[in-house]
């Protein structure tokens, strides 16, 4: 699917899938064109895919639909046993089809993902991706890259040419069996423009009882881009926000809270009608997103047990820890209690740590300061022991307690011997959503 795509990258893209594809194994090659603009990628393109040597099929969408209803649109014309979606500016290589259509043929209920590799927005040279990250996503529900566990390598034992399970995938590239895709529900056509419908769809595949793999030994290349040739019609944040609710509403179960209060505003975004896509999860018997955190991503930033999610409001001075900047590396600030979620939002987990989407509170040395660093799940500097009768938060390791900010800044809390004072009291909410 393309809109507004340069010529060059979109022919890179072909000519790749073209050259490097077994053509026994390539049924046709299918461009939708989502309403572009621009004139060349009319005429001039139909024209000259006429001579290539594989069947090129262009579909127009009459108007501006998306990326999700323009590939369902190539998928309901497509005829081949497999579909593989691909962005317009891709480089596939020697031998990236082979292995993901052996992946379905083995179990025709995995969803698979090539490597990604790296081709620069600037010279448009190609840069090998990384076979140690997978797919994952934080509590705005950001798709991210994150390194490989431990447990997963553990399952591989160690041989990095067997696909990875991943939680997520990026979304862009990927082969699905197709009648498995029409099991299990395509994609939600209710989606806009860009953005969820890969975490829509991981979560889907996983709950619904299929399974998503990076499979290591396929190499596509992608043009990460800074900017975007189009526009979000409604505005960037209104779509993605509307896309998100959708996915949320539909598979998160409760943990769409993490999503909800985090994200102030969000709540307020109108999403449509998802009733025919909980009657998908229904018919599908799918499990809840609860057993997907336990089973598929147990490392995930959402935790799947948690003691509290919301302000955390020192007794005396009754103001709240606060991620004013929301930056790894810098200390938690301290702030008067807004009630809004957003920076004000942390949860005490089942794993005694005091998270913040992706981020921990840390303490390395004794007297502070606090940290915000990634979560390790190594316990470690991050452990920490909340008393709910005397309402203090304990960091294990240096058996001190997070107490209110001394007179020199008053915009961090401190780590103090464990007394009794009302300035190392704690009130950890579950906040109620606002309105
Ligand atoms: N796309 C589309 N219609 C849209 C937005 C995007 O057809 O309204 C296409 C776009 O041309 C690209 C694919 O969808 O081939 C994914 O979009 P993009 O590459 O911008 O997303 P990114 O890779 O940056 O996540
Ligand atoms: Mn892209």
């Amino acid at each position: 699917v393309f809109h507004n795509e340069a010529w060059s990258t979109l022919l890179r893209t072909v000519y790749s899938v073209i050259n490097r594809s077994p053509h026994h194994l390539l049924s046709e090659v299918i461009l939708v064109d989502d309403a572009s603009e621009r004139d060349f990628l009319k005429a001039a393109l139909e024209n000259y895919v006429k001579n290539l040597e594989v069947p090129v099929k262009i579909i127009r969408m009459e108007q501006r639909s998306g990326l999700i209803r323009a590939r369902l649109r190539g998928a309901a014309a497509s005829k081949g046993q497999v579909i593989t979606f691909l962005d317009a500016h891709c480089e596939c290589t020697l031998g990236w089809l082979e292995p993901l259509l052996a992946r379905i043929k083995e179990d025709r209920k995995t969803v698979v993902c090539p490597i990604i590799d790296v081709i620069s927005d600037d010279t448009f040279e190609y840069m090998a991706g990384s076979d140690m990250t997978y797919g994952g996503f934080n509590w705005k529900l950001n798709f991210r890259w994150y390194p490989v566990p431990q447990r997963e390598m553990d399952r591989r034992k160690g041989d990095r040419t067997l696909p990875v399970r991943t939680p997520t995938m990026a979304g862009g590239l990927f082969s699905i069996d197709r009648n498995y895709f029409e099991e299990i529900g395509t994609y939600d056509a209710g989606m806009d423009i860009w953005g969820g419908e890969n975490l829509e769809m991981s979560f889907r595949i996983w709950q619904c009882g299929g399974s998503l793999e990076i499979v290591t030994c396929s190499h596509v290349g992608h043009v990460f881009r800074k900017a975007t040739p189009y526009t979000f019609p409604g505005g960037t944040g209104h779509v993605i926000n509307k896309n998100n609710r959708r996915l949320a509403e539909v598979w998160m179960d409760e943990f769409k809270d993490f999503f909800y209060i985090i994200s102030p505003g969000v709540v307020k975004v109108d999403y449509g009608d998802v009733s025919v896509r909980k009657a998908l999860r229904e018919n599908l018997k799918c499990k809840p997103f609860s057993w997907y955190l336990e089973n598929i991503y147990p490392d995930s930033q959402i935790p799947r047990r948690y003691y509290s999610l919301g302000e955390i409001r020192n007794v005396e001075t009754n103001q709240c820890l606060d991620n004013m900047g929301r930056k790894e590396n810098e200390k938690v600030g301290i702030f008067n209690c807004h009630g809004m979620g957003g920076n004000q939002v942390f949860s005490y987990t089942a794993d005694k740590e005091i998270r913040t989407d992706d981020l921990c509170l840390d303490v390395s040395r004794l007297n502070g300061p606090v940290i915000m660093l990634k979560c390790h799940h190594m316990r470690g500097n991050q452990l920490w022991e909340y008393d709910a009768e005397k309402l203090t938060l304990r960091h294990v390791n240096s058996n001190q307690c997070l107490d209110e900010p001394s007179e020199e800044d008053k915009m961090v809390p401190t780590m103090k011997d464990c007394s009794e004072s009302r300035s190392q009291q704690w009130l950890l909410r579950n906040m109620t959503l606002g309105a």
